[in-house]
């Protein structure tokens, strides 16, 4: 695992909750989606914010002694994988991949990396059986807010590496 600031974005693939064109970080359990847990254990009555459309996303920590995100022993800062899986699993509903341009200080794992800044640039077109919400229209709506495209497997995993480095290989 190094710290290191690159210069040229690193891109990579997530997951997000994805409800009426906002994208949330998070985590799925039991087949339900749940925006920031992190910040709804010491702050439960703050609504989770949505990844902004117009700018880029600023890491922030929500260890209880914050720091500057993101850093080696915590789990802070927007993680990504560096391989979109050939079949990306949708554990709810609300679940939708897509790639992340991210760069500034940049923790590398085996598998990912954990980055200080990110923005979406494009979201995976992957029907999801179990989404009856949104009129099977949840993943172009996040498209249209952020101006992405959305695009097909291997369109995406091009189409991201035209945006930086892509160290799948
Ligand atoms: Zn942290």
């Amino acid at each position: 695992m190094t710290v290191e600031p690159v210069a040229e974005p690193l891109v990579g693939f997530r997951r997000w909750g994805c409800r009426r064109g906002a994208l949330y970080s998070g985590i799925f359990v039991a087949g339900r989606f749940v925006p920031n847990p992190a910040l709804a254990m010491i702050a439960p009555r703050v609504k989770p914010v949505p990844w902004p459309t117009d700018q880029d996303r600023v890491a922030k920590c929500f260890a209880l002694r914050g720091h500057d995100a993101p850093q080696r022993d915590c789990n802070c800062g927007f993680s990504a994988y560096y391989e979109l899986p050939a079949e990306p699993d949708l554990p709810a509903p609300d679940a939708i991949w897509g790639a992340i341009a991210a760069w500034g200080l940049i923790i590398e794992c085996e598998r990912g990396f954990r980055a200080q800044y990110a923005r979406p640039i494009a979201l995976l077109d992957r029907h999801n059986p179990d989404d009856h919400g949104e009129r099977g229209r949840r993943a172009a709506n996040a498209a249209e807010a952020y101006d992405i495209p959305l695009l097909e497997h291997a369109e995406l995993v091009a189409y991201a590496g035209w945006h930086g480095e892509l160290r799948a290989a």
